[in-house]
């Protein structure tokens, strides 16, 4: 039986220029910033793991900075000095003294599994019952704020057969003015990509119901988010012949059960820092596949370390009707990784190595890494 305590605890912020402005109702990105958390082990093993957010705190409650001092103030004491390989028991005992901070949680509960798969030198999925799939489809978010951007991008992806799935982020303008950009884009992309829309909350219920049939009719396939009461979804739901997907209401498995429960959704965009971690995530996903709700494989536009633990677990799903988006690391001008993942052929391919099967460029991240910021938590001698 493998025993290993954890010794030390070590977090950073790292702020990474974004290849464009990326546009959503609720913000403008123009950089990410990643929370970075190191699980060093008795065993000398050391696990990665990551806490991401859209736009600081214009997205959820929780910014990079509040996950970094959740985890340094709390999660870490709370872990230190206990076993390391009782993953599930350790998170519940982070659970019952920290309410809520999902992403926090998710951020410390991917590096004990990428710690406790390189222990066992099995990749994450396999931890999770072995995966079904080796690769991923992945959309492209078209962000740039600009249709004839929008279009010149989505061309660029289709020739590189990196993305034929487009979510254009809507909202922010005039619903016609909206409803005209999405329908040029499609037109111009034709059969060639698919095209989705995430209105991230924007609209009121009568602009949804006026929007929504207009956005079937100029070809869009899904819609996201398009109002933020979960009650006014579930009204939305079946009206049209456009797929409706939850994803901000949607914070772990009760808030999947309420939803399921109400017929309050087609799909869920399912993402592991949200549901509060790969576990939770996967509770979700159980709850959905019980429903007969449909799944898609989310991002909180993360980092390769959260995006390759989402990737793993999406990987072990039964279903996964509508893809991923785990384009994540693509919007990140740098490459933080030793070895960069495999985009091709419109997928992502799920690294197979022990743990999450990635390692950190060190060098890069040291030039990145948030001044005076790094926090290391020890066990009182
Ligand atoms: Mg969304």
């Amino acid at each position: 039986m493998t025993t290993a305590t954890i010794e030390r605890i070590e977090t950073r912020l790292v702020d990474l220029p974004t290849i464009r402005p990326h546009k959503l109702s609720v913000a403008t990105m123009y950089g990410q910033t990643l929370m970075l958390v190191k699980v060093f082990c008795s065993d000398g093993v050391v696990g990665m793991g990551e806490g991401t957010t859209i736009a600081g705190m214009a997205y959820g409650p929780e910014s990079p900075e509040s996950m970094k001092l959740a985890i340094d103030a709390y999660l870490a004491p709370a872990v230190i000095g206990r076993d390391a390989t009782r993953v599930q028991a350790l998170m519940a005992h982070v659970g019952k003294l920290v309410k809520l901070n999902h992403f926090a949680k998710s951020a410390l509960e991917t590096a004990l599994l990428d710690a406790q798969g390189k222990r066992h030198g099995m990749a994450v999925s396999e931890l999770l019952g072995g995966r079904r799939r080796e690769r991923l489809p992945v959309a492209w978010t078209l962000a740039s704020g600009d249709t004839a951007k929008d279009i010149a991008e989505a061309e660029r992806m289709l020739d590189a057969r990196r993305h034929r799935i487009f979510k254009l982020k809507i909202g922010a303008k005039d619903i016609r003015q909206d409803i005209g950009h999405v329908a040029q884009i499609k037109r111009a992309l034709g059969e060639r990509g698919s095209v989705r829309v995430d209105v991230n909350m924007a609209w009121s219920e009568t602009q949804a119901a006026w929007a929504i049939p207009a956005l079937a009719d100029a070809g869009c396939e899904l819609v996201e988010q398009p109002v933020a009461s979960a009650a006014a979804l579930a009204r939305l739901m079946r009206r049209f012949p456009v797929a409706l997907m939850a994803d901000e209401i949607l914070q772990g498995p009760e808030s999947a059960f309420d939803i399921a429960q109400c017929h309050g959704a087609d799909v869920f965009a399912i993402k592991i820092e949200q549901s509060g971690g790969v576990f939770a995530a996967q509770r979700v996903a159980a709850v959905a596949d019980a429903a007969g709700i449909e799944l898609y494989g989310g991002t909180m536009l993360e980092g390769a370390f959260s995006t390759v633990a989402s990737a793993h677990l999406f990987s072990t799903f039964a279903n996964l009707q509508w893809g991923t988006e785990l384009f994540g690391p693509l919007l990140i001008t740098e490459e933080i990784l030793t070895r960069p993942l495999d985009y091709s052929d419109f997928e992502l391919t799920v690294p197979d190595g022990p743990g999450l099967g990635i390692e950190l460029d060190e060098a890069v991240i040291k030039r990145f890494t948030r001044e005076g910021l790094i926090k290391v938590t020890r066990a009182a001698r």
